[in-house]
């Protein structure tokens, strides 16, 4: 086996992902983009092997990468437009719930969907303070009527994250507290109840408080939740790059695509795991704190000094990279006081699972 390798302890991730599961009644896994470092194939299994009823994934063209392996409803996060074929063709496909954000679209959507043998089912978005997608709360009495031509399946409300490090990747930036978070949903959700009693999906918001806002206005709440319930539970998992080649090299020899000097003796190290595999890069964080900034100042004279630590621990430390990564390896530099690894070995390297893509995962 080569290449970069997500290793999953399989027990332990579904004993993590049931209890996620129990703790969040209205459960809808979230499956989109590169599914979370596993693929949405994988992750629309285990929401199946968790008795699931509806999956969410982010744009309609990833319908079908869920649908074989998931067998309830699919919703689609990305709000619905005018001119997307594939969302259109959706809007008469059963299993599919579509979101809708904009008046117009509502109004829109009989016409367009016109022959089909089913009426789209809807959740229209509410606009919370995240301001990205959603129907303004005053407006929200236009839809009433325009209900009638779809099957609506509930009212969505989308905050931003509660807590700091709730965020892709544990980012440092400070959220506004929870308790304001909480407010605003029961705000929304109240007026949008008012307008037409439907359940309730929400995101990034406790379960406990969905449940309770939900209860409170005689309602059901449903709880998307993607991160933490497939990145919970890291202990449950390993990341391991295939060691490609081991040379020896001297202090002043020039190696790799840009011929630059060995800093000391030692080995170079070819690992599998490169620019295609999302090794190195950095998702921008909101560095708000003082730490953050000190952190990516560090990373900046480094990097102006023409070195970075890459994220391979090879012999017990991260080591450095020889020169920024290739597209499909990184050459690595260990020093001579270092045991260098053989040929084949594995060797750990922290990747950041909503931006990295692995070669292969191996549940087990
Ligand atoms: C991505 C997304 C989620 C899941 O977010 P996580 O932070 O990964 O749990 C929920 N709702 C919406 C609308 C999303 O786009």
């Amino acid at each position: 086996v080569s290449g970069l390798i997500l290793d999953v302890d399989a027990a332990a991730w579904r004993a993590h992902l049931q209890q996620v599961a129990e703790a969040t009644p209205g459960l809808v896994p979230v499956a989109k983009g590169n599914g979370y470092g596993f693929g949405l194939g994988v992750l629309a299994a285990e929401a199946e092997r968790l008795g699931s009823d509806a999956v969410a994934v982010g744009v309609a063209d990833e319908v079908a990468a869920v649908r074989d392996q998931f067998s309830g409803d699919v919703v689609v996060l990305t709000p619905w437009r005018p001119g997307d074929p594939v969302a259109t063709e959706l809007l008469g496909d059963p299993r599919v719930i579509t979101t809708i954000s904009r008046v117009e679209d509502l109004a829109g959507l009989p016409a367009v969907a016109e022959g089909s043998a089913v009426r789209p089912r809807v959740l229209v978005e509410v606009q919370t303070s995240m301001r990205r997608h959603g129907i303004p709360v005053d407006q929200l009495r236009q839809v009433v009527d325009l209900l009638d031509g779809v099957q609506f399946e509930g009212w969505v409300i989308h905050l931003p994250h509660a807590e700091p490090g709730r965020s892709y990747g544990g980012s440092t930036g400070v959220a506004p507290r929870t308790e304001h978070r909480t407010a605003e949903a029961e705000a929304l959700a109240t007026a949008a109840n008012a307008v037409r009693p439907a359940p309730l999906w929400f995101s990034h918001l406790a379960s406990a408080d969905a449940q309770r806002i939900a209860t409170d206005l005689g309602t059901s709440a449903r709880s998307r939740v993607g991160t933490q319930l497939w990145l919970g539970a890291p202990a449950t998992r390993t990341v391991t790059a295939t060691v490609i080649d081991v040379h020896p090299v001297r202090r002043g020899d020039r190696i790799g695509y840009w011929q630059r000097r060995v800093p000391h003796n030692g080995w170079v190290v070819i690992v599998a795991g490169g620019t295609a595999h999302g090794i190195a890069m950095e998702a921008p964080t909101s560095a708000r704190s003082a730490r953050a900034r000190g952190i990516a100042v560090a990373n900046g004279v480094l990097a102006a000094a023409g070195r970075a630590l890459s994220p391979y621990t090879i012999d017990g430390r991260k080591r450095w990279f020889a020169e920024p990564p290739h597209m499909q390896s990184s050459m690595v530099l260990l020093p001579a006081d270092a045991t260098p690894p053989a040929v084949g070995d594995r060797v750990q390297v922290e990747a950041r699972l909503t931006t990295a893509s692995v070669d292969r995962v191996e549940l087990r």
